[in-house]
């Protein structure tokens, strides 16, 4: 599972390595997206982060116990209703139901509260109607 998260690094947590800890205490791999982080001050960071969702969870935590405040939805999911067909394909791949089939109404139903921003869907749609909004740097 992949996760993207916005990380603020207070100053004392600017030194620490944190996609060494990652990978070594945790088997997550961190892509870094952008980063704006200077010597001895505070910064941000934008990671996509891929493992396993249980260690995911772990990583944030610990993560959090290091100080570093997250934002965990650095974007949202956009579905284009003139593209979408309703065929119902990105609801079988999303992992936290945030889509689902409404089968007596042959409709693609999509709840954001429950959207993991995980990105599974985009590739899974054929017409391409699902995409990442990312937030402003
Ligand atoms: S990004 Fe797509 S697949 Fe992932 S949780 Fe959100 S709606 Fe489901
Ligand atoms: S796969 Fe694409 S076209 Fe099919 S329901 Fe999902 S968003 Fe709509």
């Amino acid at each position: 599972m992949k996760r993207r998260l916005t990380l603020h690094f207070p100053r004392e947590a600017v030194h620490e390595p944190i996609t060494y800890r990652l990978a070594v205490d945790f088997d997550i791999a961190a892509k870094i997206l952008r980063a704006q982080i200077a010597p001895n001050q505070s910064g941000t960071m934008v990671v996509e982060l891929s493992g396993d969702i249980d260690e995911l969870q772990a990583a944030e935590e610990w993560l959090e116990s290091r100080g570093l405040q997250l934002n965990r939805a650095p974007g949202q999911i956009h579905i284009d209703p003139r593209a979408c067909v309703d065929c119902g394909i990105c609801s079988s791949v999303c992992p936290s139901g945030a889509l689902r089939f409404d089968l007596p109404l042959g409709l693609l139903q999509f709840d954001a509260q429950r959207c993991l921003v995980c990105e599974q869907c985009i590739p899974s749609c054929p017409l391409d109607a699902i995409s990442l909004e990312l937030e402003a740097a």
